[in-house]
């Protein structure tokens, strides 16, 4: 049975397809029950190693019908657990993912970035607060709704928090995409996964705010040596507050020590004062004086691609196909 004609079984009729997921695709359908549309994930065990079959599918399952908060997507239904195939049913996100968004319109400006990253601070915030680390933040895995609002999927390299002795657990696993992670991951040691997260939000900040990467990180030495340095590039075009690029300093900190918290973040000045201006309807986004052409594009680095997972028992699987 293909998978339109196993999807009708359970209620949902196919519509059209959103993109590829690592392990299948990701696709849109009407389900006939809940009288909408929504976004169904397929994973295909099939393309899946077994690690992550073993360890980290299980969890992800779990985790996400426990999920519930307002920036989180919500999962509505799973099926096919017992076949070769998963099918994750969510709630759909009109507007695609936000590196889509950022590539179409360009950046975006300041009371629209700060609303969409508040959102984001809110869900990660929420997030840890529930002892878990999302590991894999980026622009790819944070959707936007019908109304501009940002929600935060793709759980698959999340991490449950342990604590021993009263002390948070370290982390050892190398995961993510190496353009958004920190510098403690990519110099393999033990990070707290809760710290290496905000730094992440760091990127995403900047690529909401320059529509660009603010590393080049074709080759990853460098890239470590420059964000050791915390010789981040600031340009004055497009047009970015100074409380803004004091926030995005204060993120993408690299001694761990100083790195802003999630709770440093939301009670910034920029972000109190941006706040104050958000506009509830609409995300205005400029492309004037952006001076760029949009983020590199990832799958365009060849050199020096880091592990995505490591051996690392508990953690994960010691390989991955490629982030998209
Ligand atoms: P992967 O684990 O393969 O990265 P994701 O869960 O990140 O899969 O989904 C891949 C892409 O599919 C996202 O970047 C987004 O463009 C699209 N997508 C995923 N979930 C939804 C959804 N609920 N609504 C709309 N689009 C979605
Ligand atoms: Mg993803």
């Amino acid at each position: 049975m293909n998978y339109k004609t196993f999807m009708e079984t359970h209620g949902y009729t196919f519509k059209s397809n959103l993109g590829e997921g690592t392990y299948g695709k990701v696709l849109s359908a009407y389900s006939n029950q809940m009288k909408r549309k929504v976004a169904v994930k397929i994973i295909d065990k099939a393309k899946a190693i077994s690690n992550y079959l073993e360890n980290f599918l299980p969890w992800e399952i779990k985790l996400i019908r426990s999920l519930k908060h307002p920036n989180i997507v919500k999962t509505h239904d799973i099926f096919g657990l017992q076949t070769s195939k998963v099918y994750v049913v969510m709630e759909l996100c009109v507007k695609g993912n936000l590196l889509k968004n950022i590539n179409d319109h360009g950046v975006l400006l300041e009371p629209a970035g700060c609303r969409l990253f508040t959102q984001l601070c809110k869900a990660i915030q929420y997030l840890h607060n529930s002892n878990v680390a999302h590991r894999d933040l980026k622009c790819e895995n944070l959707l936007l709704d019908k109304h501009h609002n940002l929600k935060v999927c793709d759980f698959g390299f999340s991490k449950r928090l342990t604590y021993r002795d009263g002390q948070l657990v370290l982390s050892k696993t190398c995961c993510g995409t190496w353009s958004y992670a920190a510098p403690e991951i990519l110099r393999g040691v033990p990070y707290n996964p809760k710290v290496s997260d905000v730094w992440s939000t760091g990127v995403v900040l900047y690529m909401m705010l320059y529509a660009s990467m603010p590393y080049d990180t074709t080759n990853v030495r460098r890239l470590v040596k420059i964000q050791m340095q915390h010789n981040i590039n600031l340009p004055d075009k497009p047009s970015v507050s100074p409380e803004a690029k004091d926030l995005i300093r204060s993120i993408l900190h690299p001694d761990v020590e100083q790195r802003f918290t999630i709770s440093n973040i939301l009670s910034c000045s920029w972000m109190l004062w941006k706040g104050k201006m958000e506009d509830k309807d609409e995300i205005p986004t400029s492309n004037a004086g952006s001076g760029q052409e949009g983020p590199p594009d990832e799958k365009s680095k060849d050199e020096e691609e880091p592990t995505k997972y490591s051996s690392d028992p508990g953690e994960g699987p010691s390989t991955a196909p490629p982030r998209h």
